[in-house]
């Protein structure tokens, strides 16, 4: 079965996200939402929340699970008999910071890591810029799913 991961701290979910998935989904028959667990890391919306608003997003879609992990993308991988990640692409930063990534995890895995480019008007779009725009009281409905736009 053709199967990919797609990780990410999806923090929280954006249209730019849902782009990357619905236009990946004639691609692969199974994708897997996977929120990577780092204890390092601060984020704004919890883990139950992360996840609540993916299952919310793509519960009406048979080929999507969602799931969370902790330790390395490809031991994932491996565990759910994934063959391919899933990442997308906004600038030539995404691309520099992907290519190691996807590089590393080739040689230790064998797992390709399949890369999407952003749709046009979709790129600007980014996690951290909604928690910002959140915090500060604005208006961010336009870069998320239904799901994220109504939480309080
Ligand atoms: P991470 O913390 O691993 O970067 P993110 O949740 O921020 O996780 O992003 C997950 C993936 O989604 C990354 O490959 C990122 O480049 C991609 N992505 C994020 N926003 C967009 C967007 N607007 N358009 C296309 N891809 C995006």
């Amino acid at each position: 079965m053709r199967k990919a991961v797609f990780p990410g701290s999806f923090d929280p979910i954006t249209l730019g996200h849902v782009d990357i998935i619905e236009r990946a989904l004639p691609l692969f028959e199974e994708i897997i939402l996977a929120i990577g667990i780092n204890a390092d890391k601060k984020y704004m919306f919890s883990l139950e929340e992360r996840i609540h608003f993916l299952a919310e997003t793509f519960k009406a879609e048979q080929k999507i699970k969602v799931l969370s992990y902790e330790g390395l993308t490809v031991d994932l991988c491996k565990k759910e008999n994934a063959g391919f990640i899933l990442r997308g692409l906004r600038n030539a930063v995404d691309l520099d910071y992907e290519k190691t990534i996807g590089q590393t995890n080739y040689k230790m895995a064998g797992i390709e890591t399949v890369f999407l480019i952003a749709s046009s008007g979709k790129s600007h779009i980014s996690s951290s810029v909604v928690r910002d725009v959140r915090k500060n009281g604005g208006n961010f409905a336009f870069m998320v799913p239904k799901s994220v736009a109504e939480s309080k």
